[in-house]
């Protein structure tokens, strides 16, 4: 079996020791005779599981000892409705503030416009989000719960290279497409929130972090398992948790540790994103869609200066062993999201086949 160099956005590709130890304890996890997805949320043997993935992302990330880490229902957009149930409660006015950055940002901001007062504080849509937009912190109300950033934007390309300095009001950040890519300093946000699927695990669940002081705000009329506080109490076992994809998530971490850790990670990252991001700069053939101060290295995104192109670009990619190169369908072009689990072999085969097809097709 040949597998393919898997640039999908997401649910992503996984790092092969995963996929295997994940294969080889399937049916027998550990000399129980069961696998880890018959067995109850309750056992000694998950609850190893779950210890285990807290003090490895404790570790990994960096998280001080003033936050929890959370395992939540959902993905990540469910997080989209579970920050302002958890949070809007901080303001009188019940006013919480969005940078825009993409479809995600917006997505998050119409739903908190669901029990508050949501506004957009800054937008890079007049743009076509190709960029971080300009933001001053001074310009938000003193009554504002939190400031809601998405730090890389998986379908544009951008990404926040440092982050705004909100002092007391609390930032709130979707990781979801970069999460343990590069070195963060987590003590500056109040939450941050990812979905598995990208560079973490299997997709529906997030895992969050939040600083203990934004606990026990929620409003109301929180459902019990959109509250993050009752999340902090249970352990994440208030009900039965998707305890295979806490699992999964595991033995990703596992294999980053044994990758030398997160700063070893944005080194290749870094050097990953690179190979593609010369190619295209290399040529008038190739157009990048985002602009380059703001560059993400997870999601490289570009059009092709002849978009019939595309479709063929596509095709022969795939031939080539190179899977899912079609950017999203909001943004058309080519995106190559080339996450945490994508090998420097990867990048290299793409930018070979990319200068390639230049040569064939110019
Ligand atoms: C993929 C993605 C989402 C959506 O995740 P779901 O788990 O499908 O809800 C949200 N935000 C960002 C930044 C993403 O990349």
């Amino acid at each position: 079996m040949t597998r393919v160099f898997n640039f999908g956005a997401g649910p992503a590709m996984l790092p092969t020791f995963v996929m295997e130890t994940a294969q080889r304890e399937f049916m027998n996890f550990h000399d129980m005779g069961a696998g880890i997805i018959e067995i109850s949320h309750r056992s000694k043997e998950f609850d190893a599981v779950l210890n285990r993935c807290d003090e490895l992302l404790k570790e990994l990330a960096g998280i001080p000892d003033n936050y929890k880490i959370l395992y939540v229902h959902g993905g990540a957009q469910m997080q989209f409705s579970a920050i302002p149930l958890n949070l809007l409660g901080l303001s009188p006015s019940k006013s919480a503030s969005y940078i825009e950055t993409g479809t995600w940002g917006v997505k998050a901001r119409k739903e908190a416009a669901r029990y508050g007062n949501a506004t957009t504080a800054a937008s890079s849509a007049d743009t076509g989000f190709d960029r971080i937009p300009e933001f001053d912190c001074a310009s938000l109300p003193a009554d504002t719960a939190y400031l809601h950033i998405t730090s890389n934007n998986t379908l544009y390309g951008t990404r926040w290279h440092s982050f705004p300095q909100t002092g007391d009001i609390p930032l709130v950040a979707d990781m979801t497409s970069e999460f343990l890519s590069r070195e963060i300093d987590i003590s500056q946000f109040g939450i941050i929130f990812a979905g598995l699927q990208k560079n973490l695990g299997p997709a529906g669940l997030a895992c969050v972090i939040v600083r203990e002081d934004l606990l026990g705000h929620a409003l109301k009329e929180t459902p019990a398992l959109l509250d993050y506080s009752v999340y902090a109490k249970s352990h994440s076992l208030s009900n039965t948790n998707n305890t295979f994809a806490i699992y999964m998530m595991g033995l990703v971490l596992e294999w980053i540790k044994e990758q030398g850790g997160v700063a070893k990670l944005e080194e290749q990252n870094n050097a990953k994103a690179k190979l593609l991001y010369d190619v295209v700069d290399a040529s008038d053939f190739y157009l990048g869609v985002a602009d380059p101060a703001h560059r993400s290295i997870m999601n490289v995104t570009f059009n092709l200066a002849k978009p019939d192109l595309l479709d063929a670009f596509v095709e022969q990619a795939l031939e080539a062993g190179l899977y899912a190169l079609k950017g999203h369908r909001d943004v058309g072009g080519a995106r190559a999201s080339i996450y945490n689990a994508m090998p420097i072999a990867g990048c290299v085969a793409l930018a070979e086949f990319m200068v390639e097809f230049e040569k064939n097709n110019a």
